[in-house]
């Protein structure tokens, strides 16, 4: 990157590339896991969990991409082989092994659960340090709380609709 850009990022570059890409590989996992729950989904309001999943998949590719721009303009190299991504790490992967929409849903909350303490983290770690890196995180965990909350909300209305069969 640029000598005047880099010049300004007022933490350790090396440590900093380190925890990008750590959440580079959790982004690769996250993406994984929802386009694979998104084709096996099964069970009551599949279409409206399976549109969620899909939607989901294509932010997480977005924010590994997010993720990518920045390490590039630091001088580093993306995990340039994906069984590192097992390494790197946070939040690890839920292999979808069980396709009923509720253990999806639970398993994909709990992803997003971790993606939001390890980006409210990196947030505070760049806070008035790089403020560029620090906004990349914001827009990305601006979208890791949207995520829980529309699976909160799926389950929610699941739960609802038992309720209401039952009636
Ligand atoms: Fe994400
Ligand atoms: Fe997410
Ligand atoms: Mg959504």
């Amino acid at each position: 990157m640029g000598t005047k850009g880099r010049e300004i990022v007022g933490m350790d570059v090396k440590e900093l590339l380190t925890l990008l890409n750590k959440a580079f590989a959790d982004e690769w996992l996250a993406y994984y896991q929802y386009w694979l729950g998104a084709k096996l989904a099964k069970g009551p309001m599949k279409e409206a969990v399976m549109a969620e999943l899909v939607q989901h998949a294509a932010d997480e590719l977005r924010h590994a991409d997010m993720l990518t721009t920045r390490i590039l303009q630091l001088g580093g190299v993306p995990v340039p082989d994906p069984r590192e991504w097992f390494k790197m790490t946070n939040c690890g992967y839920d292999a979808p092994n069980d396709p009923y929409v509720r253990m999806l849903l639970e398993q994909n909350i709990k992803g997003e659960q971790c993606a939001i303490s390890v980006y409210k983290a990196l947030l505070e770690k760049t806070l008035n340090k790089d403020p560029v890196t620090y906004n990349i995180v914001l827009q990305i965990l601006q979208d890791e709380v949207e995520h829980e909350e529309d699976l909160q909300a799926l389950l929610e209305d699941m739960d609802l609709m038992i309720q209401e069969n039952k009636r």
